[in-house]
């Protein structure tokens, strides 16, 4: 199956499939988000969640094409990556194959954009071969933000994330191919029409991506906002979200900053149809979908 396409005027962005996540996924990962908090927007159905109010979410990339560049914007969770999630834990999936039937040979990316150094984020930044962990694309610049670097440089992780850092983050670095963005004084352009803002919250140093076309604005979420739900509701914040507070005022100020105009949201967790634009409805917000020109 083809990717969904969006163009933009210049840009063209692809959602690249990696994986459904499993039903037991929302309750863990938005606790808040229960079957009535569900039925209260029926506009969530069918699309991102079913009859029963189960939030319907998956693990994917954004690959975006502008003039000559290649630019991947998160990498998701990898194949047979030793993960402490039992949806995480040794997939095998054809997401390379996916992308590369995008028009995304790995070796033809040279961009790689990490919103957040979580370990859906980053697991195809390498792959196995020969026993060890290699990077994916060879010839792209990866980036995260300072912030991002320094914080997780200095916390005490447990030994699952440090596993995750050793096999899909560490590698990139070793061979050079890492660089980090200073975000702290406001968004950074990174290639033509494409830009990181700073989206703190559910990490420290997150962005969310903005891709300025000709004709028209997109913006990928990152973990700002992991399900349409919370636009219904962006009190609603995920189980792993290092400062929430910080989150919720990071996804209201995302979500105002589109709402009511032509921009695309792209949500780095959305079901298909995944894209949409946003509107005001006092206090919270609402999606309506915008189907993909190819499916
Ligand atoms: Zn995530």
């Amino acid at each position: 199956m083809p990717s969904a396409t969006w163009t933009l005027g210049g840009i063209t962005a692809h959602r690249v499939d990696e994986v459904p996540l499993p039903p037991e996924t929302g309750p863990w990962l938005l606790p808040a988000a229960t079957p009535e908090v569900v039925a209260d927007a029926p506009w969530l159905r069918p699309d991102f969640a079913d009859e029963a109010g189960t939030l319907r979410l998956s693990s994917h990339s954004f690959a975006i094409e502008i003039g000559g560049h290649r630019v991947l914007v998160d990498t998701g969770i990898g194949n047979g990556k030793p993960r402490a999630n039992p949806a995480w834990h040794d997939l095998d999936t054809d997401y390379l194959a996916r992308l590369t039937d995008a028009g995304f040979p790995p070796e033809s990316v040279d961009l790689v954009v990490l919103t957040h150094l979580h370990a859906d984020h980053v697991g195809w930044n390498t792959r196995a071969e020969g026993g060890a962990w290699v990077p994916t694309f060879p010839n792209a610049r990866h980036l995260t933000t300072r912030t991002e670097w320094d914080h997780w440089a200095a916390a005490d992780m447990e030994e699952p994330r440090r596993q995750m850092f050793r096999d899909s983050v560490h590698p990139v670095r070793d061979a050079g191919l890492l660089d980090l963005v200073d975000v702290a004084s406001g968004p950074v352009e990174v290639a033509p029409g494409v830009r990181l803002l700073p989206a703190p919250g559910h990490t420290p140093g997150q962005v969310a991506v903005e891709l300025r076309g000709d004709d028209r604005t997109a913006l990928i979420t990152g973990d700002a906002v992991h399900h349409p739900v919370q636009l219904a509701r962006p009190g609603i914040g995920s189980c792993v979200d290092i400062d929430p507070a910080r989150a919720e005022r990071t996804r209201r100020a995302l979500l105002g900053s589109v709402a009511g105009t032509e921009t695309l949201l792209l949500g780095s967790h959305f079901a298909a149809p995944t894209a949409g634009r946003v509107t005001a409805r006092g206090d919270s917000f609402r999606f309506t979908s915008a189907l993909a020109q190819t499916y």
